[in-house]
């Protein structure tokens, strides 16, 4: 059966968000819309789409207007990292209740707002709308603009109540909030060879690694949009010349409206896995166009990629032939995957995003290969379904996958949450690869009772490497 790929029992509305390689159409690939109803979407809601770009400003005060249970998206869960605050690692909700659903809760996230201010004295607050605060029409905006006045700081409300659309939705919301916040004062003066790193979260520090490389080609990153960021830095936004995108789902929308406002050109850019690691130095290097950072930048592609080499090498041998699912939040991280796979000698059977859009879905098409399935917005019976038809040996997911792929006794990658090292750079391709290895080659398959353990057979390959 591995291999084949059937379209009994799908649920009819969602078979023009799947397709396979070779068999369909590639532009008839439906995205970028809402969940179809009754199918259990893989999708965040809109909040957390808002909470995952913002949490890691560092030094803001990130408060949930919503019952508890919208808090529980904390830091935790991803895991960004900071070189000074550490106050964003809190998770404050306003507790909302029964009464406060009847009579309205805008006292009550006042009274919050004063009292965090007041023991944590930060300059800056974002209040997040859930689903709740959409219904009872609580008026943000007021009680966030009568706070500012009284405490003299920013406080800015977050419009992400689940009823205004999907993830995207969210993304959309938080980037609303950032351009309220760096918007200039008055006229803005742009710094040359400066720029903004959008859509890096500094999960591990992969920030820091991204903005080591630069420096060491002669550019400076002005602010990372959000990842190690903080009140008075991202509102110094304005001065860099250039905005590069490594999350285009989350943070495209923010790179062209700062076009519009601040005359900003942007480049897309992906820092997972070699080729596009170098690929996307070089982007940056000719966007400058100056000799002197072209010529350090290839010697530093050349002294990174030599001292990682070897290593890539032997875990290439080790997992060619596997194959592997990708079901990520984004497109740009999907389609760094299939080449970041090839390098290792894996093929990519099944990929699919919660968020992609069609410019993603186009270049996937191109990359994968004849017969790899491309879904958009999966449900769990989904992944597995052609998880098991295409024999995939990894998934690559986040935390929702995870137990999808335990159950079926198939080895998992979190790209998205709690992780402990960065898998960005030249770096992190090593750190992706030992990490497929370790997973791909567990013994502990050999003792799974899902369908993946009785299917696949890695414990030949547990020898251990550097
Ligand atoms: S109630 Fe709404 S905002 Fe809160 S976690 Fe659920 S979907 Fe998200």
């Amino acid at each position: 059966m591995a291999g084949a790929v059937s379209n009994e029992n799908l649920i009819v509305e969602r078979e023009s968000s799947i397709l396979v390689k070779g068999r369909q159409r590639k532009n008839r690939l439906k995205c970028d819309a809402d969940s179809i109803a009754g199918c259990v979407s893989q999708r965040a809601c809109v909040y957390c789409g808002a909470r995952v770009v913002l949490n890691p400003v560092t030094d803001a005060i990130h408060l949930v207007h919503g019952p508890i249970g919208c808090a529980s998206y904390t830091w935790d869960i991803r895991g960004s990292l900071s070189s000074g605050s550490e106050l964003y690692r809190n998770s404050f909700s306003t507790d909302l209740k029964e009464n406060d659903v009847i009579f309205g809760s805008e006292k009550k996230l006042a009274r919050a707002i004063d009292e965090l201010v007041q023991k944590y004295r930060a300059e800056l607050v974002f209040v997040y709308a859930t689903c709740v605060v959409g219904v009872i029409g609580d008026d943000l905006e007021a009680v966030c603009k009568n706070a500012a006045i009284k405490h003299g700081i920013r406080v800015i409300p977050v419009q992400s109540s689940g009823f205004i659309g999907n993830k995207s939705a969210g993304y959309r919301a938080a980037c609303d909030a950032l351009l309220r916040l760096i918007e200039p004062p008055g006229g803005v003066k742009s710094r040359k060879k400066t720029l903004n790193y959008l859509g890096d979260f500094n999960l591990a520090g992969e920030a820091w690694i991204i903005t080591d490389y630069l420096r060491q080609i002669g550019v400076e990153v002005n602010v990372a949009f959000t990842g190690d960021s903080n009140y008075h830095n991202l509102k110094k936004a304005p001065e860099a010349s250039l905005n590069i995108i490594q999350c285009a789902g989350s943070m495209a929308y923010l790179a062209r409206r700062m076009e519009e406002l601040y005359g900003i050109p942007s480049l897309q850019v992906s820092f997972l896995g070699l080729e596009d690691t170098s690929a996307s130095l070089r982007k940056i290097a000719a966007f400058f166009n100056d000799a002197g950072m072209m010529k350090l930048t290839e010697k530093l592609i050349e002294r990174e990629t030599a001292a990682v080499r070897p290593q890539i090498e032997r875990y290439r041998e080790i997992l060619s032939g596997k194959k592997a699912a990708v079901y990520v939040g984004g497109g740009f991280k999907a389609i760094s995957l299939i080449k970041q796979f090839r390098e290792i000698g894996i093929d990519v059977v099944m990929v699919g995003t919660q968020t992609g859009r069609e410019e993603d879905y186009r270049t996937l098409h191109d990359l994968a290969d004849d017969g790899t399935v491309i879904l958009d917005d999966a449900n769990p019976s989904e992944l597995e379904r052609f998880m098991i038809e295409k024999g995939a040996h990894l998934l690559v997911g986040g935390v929702k996958e995870r137990p999808l792929a335990y159950k079926l006794g198939v080895a998992f990658i979190d790209h998205n949450h709690n992780r402990k090292h960065p898998l960005s750079g030249y770096v992190g391709a090593v750190n992706f690869a030992r990490e497929v290895y370790s997973t791909v080659c567990s013994p502990v398959w050999k003792y799974a009772r899902g369908i993946g353990g009785g299917i696949y057979d890695a414990g030949n390959n547990s020898i251990p490497i550097g």
